[in-house]
């Protein structure tokens, strides 16, 4: 159930709280309410979820989750400044919102989630990659989240979605897509964050897929990929030469042209050649 925000323009709370935005902690903020109730809608409906925010700032986006009637929101902001306004809205929804200070790549938050999970963030742009993968590559699969909502510069967000041939088809694109359905869900210009970045940005949404959408051993999926990749240029028969010394017939086991290029290979015929790669 949504309902009305309680608080203070976001603007008032950062003067109030002096939170000038440090570039070191990734720190540009959203500010407009109706801005970050949108990005929380494309997180779905979020009333029977819990919902793991990372870097919540002075807590635009969080309070956009909870105002769209999340069940329970846990932040994690490294930013000590501001503890105080993340406080205010703790206050505002009683029960719902749980701040950790902390650095979200040190911090185990599942002892302070109960399922379903899902993660909606503005990511801080220095670690946001890093953890997508982590998210990506858990011990076990399914991982202990359903969706991921995240908000990335384009580039990166082209990257994760990327379709075979493209410029950005690559590593991000084949690790997202193989164990989720990835796609780009809202583009924002610089102009919609305070200070302004230099670069546009995109929300990513990521729905997990309790299968792979083709079976694959990860290890070594992700062995090919990185090799191909590593010299995207060449052709696949080169660039893999270091996988296997039968890789040839591999390749054409897997049903690939040995001519191709990495940016030719649809994740389907890397799998079926990951596939040929472990049964060796
Ligand atoms: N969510 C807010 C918004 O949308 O306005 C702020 C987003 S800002 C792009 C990124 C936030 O992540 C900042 O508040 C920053 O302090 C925080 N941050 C940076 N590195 C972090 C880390 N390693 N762990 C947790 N938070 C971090």
């Amino acid at each position: 159930m949504t309902q009305d925000d309680p608080l203070p323009p976001l603007r008032d709370v950062i003067e109030r709280h002096d939170l000038r935005a440090r570039k070191s902690l990734g720190q540009n903020f959203l500010l407009d309410l109706n801005l970050t109730a949108k990005i929380a809608r494309q997180a779905g409906d979020l009333s029977a979820c819990d919902v793991l925010e990372i870097g919540p700032g002075p807590g635009g986006l969080t309070r956009g989750l909870l105002s769209e009637g999340a069940r329970k929101v846990l932040a994690i902001e490294k930013d000590a400044r501001c503890l105080p306004a993340l406080a205010e809205i703790a206050d505002a929804y009683p029960n719902r919102l749980d701040v950790i200070e902390g650095d979200a790549l040190a911090i185990d938050p599942l002892a302070h989630l109960t399922p379903p999970i899902r993660v909606a963030s503005n990511l801080p742009y220095n670690v946001g990659t890093e953890l997508l993968i982590r998210w990506l590559t858990p011990k076990q699969w399914p991982p202990f989240w359903d969706s991921l909502t995240l908000m990335f510069q384009r580039e990166v967000a082209q990257r994760i979605t990327a379709e075979t041939g493209s410029k950005a088809y690559g590593r991000l694109a084949i690790l997202s897509q193989w164990r989720c359905d990835a796609r780009i869900v809202l583009h924002l210009p610089p102009e919609a964050f305070s200070p302004p970045p230099k670069v546009s940005s995109a929300v990513v949404h990521l729905k997990m897929l309790p299968e792979p959408r083709f079976p694959a051993d990860f290890k070594t999926l992700e062995r090919v990929v990185a090799a191909a990749f590593n010299q995207r240029r060449k052709m696949l028969r080169s660039s893999l030469k270091s996988v296997s010394p039968d890789i040839e017939d591999m390749i054409a086991a897997a049903g690939i042209k040995p001519t191709e290029r990495a940016e030719q290979v649809s994740l389907e015929e890397f799998c079926a050649l990951a596939r040929e790669v472990a049964k060796a």
